[in-house]
């Protein structure tokens, strides 16, 4: 399917490895221009390199730390100034400290919501006039099934991504008719560098080894197995594409029928 996105311009945040450089190759690979981030400028330089030589689009590469209050917003203009205009925009970025409630704390609960909600709050607002202007613009929040079923030992997961997903769906409301459709992707268990931390973590933790863990975790996912990220990129894509004009506000899980709530 062409999905009639060739020659915009996608801000995609978190981008150097798993999720963020997946849904970054798939829009590439639709033929959209890429202004890319993470912290580390030869990380996030390398990966801009990869997808360029790879697509042959223009891929420039930024470097700006998301829990930062309003480094979203320089990302975007900083984008807009170097392409023109943006079209499309990816909110992602690391995934919060883990941590039980009883045990929260404000330093780890403040870099969920600025990490995981403010950022995402922060590109959006700050592509947002010029897409209305133009009638046309895809925001696209990277989150976690985190948002429909709490996971256990992720409060600043559990309680800072639902509050984009608020906030996001209250947005869609609000410009609904100026062509502007904002939604998120909600990933399971998918096999990034940060997934195999966290298995590793987790064995460390209960004196087991990565691969019973990983195993353990597939097999519960009813899919019986971890997802690819390009099976998140390719749904974040077609989200972004012009055939998807009529989505807007949802919350969409990709993780192998994991969630076991009914919306
Ligand atoms: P990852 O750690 O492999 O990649 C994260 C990307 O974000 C990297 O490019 C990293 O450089 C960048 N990044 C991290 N902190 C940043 C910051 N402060 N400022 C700018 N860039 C930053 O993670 P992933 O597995 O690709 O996951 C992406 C997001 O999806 C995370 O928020 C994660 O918690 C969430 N998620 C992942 C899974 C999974 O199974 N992989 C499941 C549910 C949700």
């Amino acid at each position: 399917m062409n999905l009639g996105i060739e020659g915009l311009t996608a801000v995609v945040a978190g981008a150097s490895r798993g999720i963020g450089f997946a849904c970054a190759e798939a829009l590439a690979a639709e033929g959209v221009r890429l202004a890319l981030c993470s912290r580390d400028a030869d990380r996030i330089g390398e990966a801009a390199e990869r997808l360029a030589e790879k697509h042959g689009v223009e891929v420039r590469g930024y470097a700006f730390d998301l829990l930062e209050p309003g480094a979203g917003r320089e990302l975007v203009e900083q984008a807009c100034a170097d392409f023109g205009q943006v079209d499309i925009v990816v909110t992602n970025s690391g995934g919060p400290p883990p941590g039980t409630a009883l045990d929260s704390d404000r330093e780890g609960l403040l870099a969920g919501i600025q990490g995981n909600f403010l950022s995402g709050v922060e590109m959006t607002q700050a592509a947002l006039p010029d897409m209305r202007k133009r009638h046309f613009g895809r925001i696209v929040h990277i989150t976690s099934v985190s948002v429909k079923e709490p996971i256990e030992g992720l409060v600043a997961s559990n309680a800072a991504r639902p509050a984009l997903v608020g906030w996001s769906k209250t947005l869609a409301a609000e410009v609904g008719a100026d062509g502007v459709t904002l939604n998120a992707v909600c990933p399971g268990y998918i096999a990034t560098e940060r997934h195999h931390e966290r298995t590793n973590a987790a064995a460390e933790r209960d004196g087991r080894t990565p691969e019973e863990v990983s195993e353990e975790w597939a097999a519960s996912t009813p899919m019986g197995r971890h997802g690819e990220p390009h099976e998140v990129g390719d749904v974040v894509a077609f989200l972004c594409s012009t055939q998807a004009s009529y989505m807007t506000g949802t919350a969409i899980a990709v993780d192998g029928g994991r969630c076991r709530s009914l919306l």
